[in-house]
C-alpha cells in the first residue's frame, strides 16, 4: 500500500488552491505534478554544476557528463534495456516516434509497402507513420477495436503480409486507458519479420516496463508524465538497429570527424543528440526515477488500480454516464473516460475546474478514435501516486454539479 498521505507532502504544488478549493489534479495522463526531489535536482544542478557536457575539461564540465550518462543508466535499468547505449534522449514521446518514422522508415519504407497501426493511436504515433506513407507511397492499415474498447485481435496472424514493414501501437490508450498486449503484438511481429514500436507514454510512468519482455524494436515515452521535468523523451533501440540507423539531425555531438568534404558519426547513443541537449532535465529526470523506484512501480500499479476501480463504481452510479475503456481494471491504466448523457465535455471540465477539479476535456489527440466511438470528446480523469479516494468522491460530486448547472435539475 502507498503512504499517500507522505507522498503528498513531496508535492508542492498539491497545497494550492484553485477558485477557494483545494487542487483535485486529475490531468495526470497530459501530465504529472513533480516532487520537491526532482524540483531540487534542477535546482542544485544550475547552482553548482551548470556546464556544457562531453567536451568539458574542467571540473563542472566533468561533473555535468556524469549526472546526464548517469541518467541514462537509470532510464535504462528502469524499463530493463540491455544497456545505456540503447536510450536516446530526445524532447519527448513525440520527437521519439519521428525519429524512428525518418530515419528507420526513410531508409526502409518503400512504395507499396505498409505500416501497421491501431485505431486508438494518439496522434504522435500515427502523424509521422501517415507523412512516412505519404512520401513513400505506401499505406497505413489500422487494427481495429472491439465493442469492449479493447484490440480486436482475432486472426492476427493474418493481419500481416509480405509488404507489412513496421507495427507501431499504444502500450496504454490514452483516452481510454486500455492496455494492449504488447508482448502478444510484438511477438507475432517479429515472427513475421516486422518491426515494432511501442508507444509507452502512458505506460512507463504507471508500471513495470520490460522492454526485453516485451521484445520490440522501438519504445518510447516522456519523462514529463512519470513525474521528470518537459523537455525530455526516450526512445529505447536495439542496439543494432541505433548502430545501422542514419543520424536524425546534423551538427555538433553527433560527429565523429568533419571535413570539408563529408562527416563521419559519433557511436551510439550520442549519434542521435546532435547539439546541446536537456542537460538539466534529463539529470531531474534521473530524479524522477529514483522517486519511482523508492516506491516500486508494482505499488505504483496497485494503488491506480484501486483508485481507478473506485471511480469507475462511483461515477457508475450516475444514471445517465457513460465510461469508456474495459470495465475489467487489469486490462486498463489509471484513466477513466466518460461523457455525461447530452452535456459537452468542455462544459463539464469548466464546472470541474470551479470546483478545483482538473481534468481534461476533448479529443485528446485522438481524432480517429473519437470519431469511431462516435463522439466529439470526452471527459478524461487520470491518477497517480498522490491521487485519493478522497479527490474522487469530490469529482463525482463536482460532475453532478455541473448535471446540475446544466441541466437545472436536482439529481
Ligand atoms: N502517446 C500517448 C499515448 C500519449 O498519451 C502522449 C501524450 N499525451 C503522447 C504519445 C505524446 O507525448 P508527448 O506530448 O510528451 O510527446
Amino acid at each position: 500500500m502507498l503512504d499517500v498521505a507522505r507522498i503528498r507532502k513531496d508535492f508542492p504544488i498539491l497545497d494550492r488552491m484553485v477558485y477557494g478549493k483545494p487542487l483535485v489534479y486529475l490531468d495526470n495522463a497530459a501530465t504529472s505534478q513533480k516532487p520537491r526531489q526532482v524540483i531540487d535536482a534542477l535546482v542544485r544542478y544550475y547552482e553548482t554544476y551548470n556546464a556544457n557536457i562531453h567536451r568539458a575539461v574542467h571540473c563542472l564540465g566533468e561533473e555535468a557528463t556524469a549526472a546526464y550518462e548517469e541518467a541514462r543508466a537509470r532510464v535504462a535499468a528502469f524499463i530493463n534495456a540491455p544497456s545505456p547505449e540503447c536510450i536516446v534522449f530526445t524532447r519527448n514521446t513525440t520527437e521519439a516516434i519521428n525519429l524512428v518514422a525518418y530515419t528507420w522508415g526513410r531508409a526502409n519504407v518503400s512504395e507499396g509497402d505498409e505500416i501497421l497501426l491501431t485505431e486508438m493511436e494518439h496522434h504522435s504515433n500515427l502523424i509521422p507513420w501517415q507523412r512516412l506513407a505519404q512520401d513513400k507511397g505506401a499505406t497505413v492499415r489500422y487494427i481495429g477495436l472491439r465493442d469492449d474498447q479493447t484490440l480486436d485481435l482475432n486472426g492476427l496472424e493474418n493481419v500481416f503480409d509480405a509488404r507489412t514493414k513496421m507495427m507501431a501501437m499504444p502500450h496504454v490508450s490514452n483516452s481510454m486507458g486500455t492496455i494492449n498486449p504488447v508482448e502478444k503484438l510484438a511477438g507475432e511481429a517479429r515472427r513475421h519479420g516486422v518491426m515494432s514500436l511501442v508507444d509507452g507514454a502512458q505506460a512507463a510512468p504507471h508500471m513495470k516496463v520490460d522492454v526485453q519482455a516485451i521484445n520490440c524494436d522501438f519504445y518510447a515515452f516522456s519523462a514529463h508524465k512519470m513525474l521528470g521535468p518537459t523537455g525530455v523523451g526516450v526512445l529505447y533501440a536495439r542496439r543494432e538497429l541505433l548502430e545501422e540507423m542514419e543520424p536524425f539531425l546534423g551538427g555538433g555531438e553527433m560527429i565523429r570527424k568533419v571535413t570539408f568534404e563529408g562527416a563521419t558519426w559519433n557511436d551510439i547513443p550520442w549519434k542521435f543528440e546532435a547539439g546541446t541537449p536537456n542537460i538539466a532535465d534529463v539529470i531531474a529526470f534521473g530524479a524522477a526515477i529514483d522517486y519511482l523506484n523508492e516506491i516500486g512501480m508494482d505499488e505504483v500499479r496497485a494503488h491506480e488500480m484501486e483508485i481507478t476501480e473506485y471511480a469507475l463504481q462511483q461515477l457508475g452510479k450516475l444514471d445517465d454516464i457513460i465510461l469508456y475503456g474495459p470495465r475489467d481494471s487489469q486490462q486498463r491504466g489509471g484513466v477513466v473516460s466518460f461523457n455525461v448523457a447530452d452535456l459537452h465535455p468542455h462544459d463539464i471540465g469548466t464546472v470541474l475546474d470551479r470546483h478545483g477539479v482538473a481534468i481534461r476535456a476533448g479529443h485528446h489527440c485522438t481524432q480517429p478514435l473519437m470519431r469511431r466511438l462516435g463522439v466529439s470528446g470526452t471527459a478524461r480523469a487520470s491518477f497517480y501516486i498522490y491521487n485519493t479516494p478522497q479527490e474522487v468522491d469530490v469529482l463525482v460530486e463536482a460532475v453532478k454539479a455541473a448535471r446540475k448547472f446544466f441541466r437545472n435539475d436536482t439529481a
